[in-house]
């Protein structure tokens, strides 16, 4: 017998089925794909597998709840004024796909482009800023470099008085970046893609691969066994852990990030600031919290939660750059587990296990990247070769050393 699930968004319901937004289906013994990981990326790629290529026999599985991991643990920063073409490619694909998405669902997902500010606080991160700004031009992902006053001007609240450790020189500002509701984000494209026919199986937890030869032909479950055409991962910090159950050692690391929001206040912030120097960003979300985040616990580890000291960094970082922050009371604190690599870059490749395929790395910034993961990782699955967005993304740039270093754009920052 199967049930639905509960909407828990007011006001957005699926025209037949006036109280849910998708079904709760039993597993089917077998699928032309089957995902691992119900967080945004899996999401995004089954619903691009049917709007883009047509693929329908699809089960998305879920080891918990729906958007339980960090897609609805994320600071929800939207931005593509990263460093490198490749990056700049595929994030910039992501933000104009972001434009589109609330139509493309017929969903609310709140979406405001209000503009994101990196802050640059010595000389060296005013070189490396305007450095990124021309990059960015380049590659036609809109860019300016502001100075304090300017600052000032897009951000009222920001101190920019220059007699604190850190003083405000200047920063990146890129006015078509972001935020978004999330939560509201993963409903929608769970939303699309259960109406298209795509099972989205909750507390149903991937426990081994099976391959024969060297083809993956199924998984194992917490509900059984379920034979399957092509295998995707999409499970963030977990990924290298179902990897290693087929024999493969990824370069990907999983860590502890934090995050925090204040009580609800008025509107006092107008748009997002970050901070690599000092290891803060801000942004207030659509109900008034502030949010906050910083840079990943330094150790790894697999616990949905951080160290205290790191909260403690961060709030002091906040109040120095946001004096008024001082007077908000901190309402709730929580922590995901993020997948980084080496060069702080994603991975979107083929594996050496045939019909096995990867979509994972994207450390503390994939949120941003969601629609065009699925859109770039939808065309890898459905035609077993990596398109021009994905390639530069491939395993084998670990081996080439083509690496894709963006430390200096993701940073701490999301
Ligand atoms: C505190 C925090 C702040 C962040 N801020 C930002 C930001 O501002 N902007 C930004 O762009 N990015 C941000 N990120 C990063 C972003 O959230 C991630 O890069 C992105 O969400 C990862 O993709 P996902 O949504 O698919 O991951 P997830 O939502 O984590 O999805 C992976 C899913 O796989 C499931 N899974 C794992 N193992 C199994 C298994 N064996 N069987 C079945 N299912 C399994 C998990 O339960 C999980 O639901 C932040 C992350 C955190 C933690």
């Amino acid at each position: 017998m199967e049930s639905r699930v509960s909407p828990q968004a007011p006001g957005a319901h699926l025209p037949d089925h006036p109280d849910f937004l998708w079904r709760n289906p039993e597993p089917k013994r077998s699928y032309d794909v089957v995902i691992i990981g119900g967080g945004g990326h899996g999401l995004a790629t089954a619903h691009y597998l049917v709007r883009n290529h047509g693929i329908t026999n699809v089960a998305v599985l879920e080891k918990g709840w729906l958007a339980g991991g960090n897609m609805a643990r994320n600071t929800t920063i939207i931005r593509s004024n990263y460093l490198w073409d490749e990056s700049a490619g595929i994030y910039e694909h992501a933000l104009k796909l972001w434009e589109g998405l609330a139509e493309e669902l017929d969903y609310p997902i709140l979406f405001s482009q209000r503009g994101v500010l990196n802050l640059a606080h010595s000389l060296q991160d005013v070189r490396d800023s305007v450095r990124r700004v021309e990059a960015n031009r380049l590659n036609g992902v809109d860019a300016e470099y502001l100075d304090a006053e300017q600052v000032k001007e897009v951000c009222p609240i920001v101190n920019i008085s220059q007699d604190v450790r850190y003083p405000v020189l200047g920063a990146t500002y890129q006015p078509r970046a972001g935020i978004a509701k999330h939560d509201h984000v993963a409903w929608g494209l769970a939303r699309s893609a259960d109406a298209a026919g795509i099972d989205i199986i909750q507390n149903c937890e991937v426990t081994g691969l099976d391959v024969v030869g060297n083809r993956v032909v199924g998984v194992q479950t917490n509900l059984g066994p379920i034979a399957a055409g092509k295998v995707a991962l999409c499970s963030a910090g977990h990924t290298s852990v179902l990897a290693a159950m087929a024999g493969i050692e990824l370069p990907v690391q999983s860590h502890p990030l934090q995050a925090l929001v204040s009580e609800l206040l008025e509107p006092v912030h107008p748009t997002v600031v970050m901070s690599n120097a000092v290891h803060v960003y801000v942004s207030q979300a659509h109900k008034g919290e502030l949010v906050m985040g910083a840079g990943i616990d330094a150790y790894n580890g697999y616990g949905q939660r951080g160290s205290f000291h790191v909260i403690e960094h961060q709030l002091a970082a906040a109040i120095e750059l946001f004096p008024m922050f001082a007077n908000a009371a901190l309402l709730r604190t929580w922590g995901g587990i993020v997948d980084v690599c080496p060069d702080a870059s994603p991975i979107l490749s083929r594996t050496p296990v045939e019909n096995l395929f990867l979509n994972c790395g994207w450390g503390t910034g994939g949120f941003k990247a969601t629609p065009a993961s699925g859109w770039v990782f939808a065309d890898l699955i459905a035609n077993g070769e990596p398109g021009p967005l994905a390639r530069p993304f491939a395993l084998d740039r670990f081996v080439s050393g083509a690496l894709i270093d963006e430390h200096g754009a993701a940073g701490v920052a999301h």
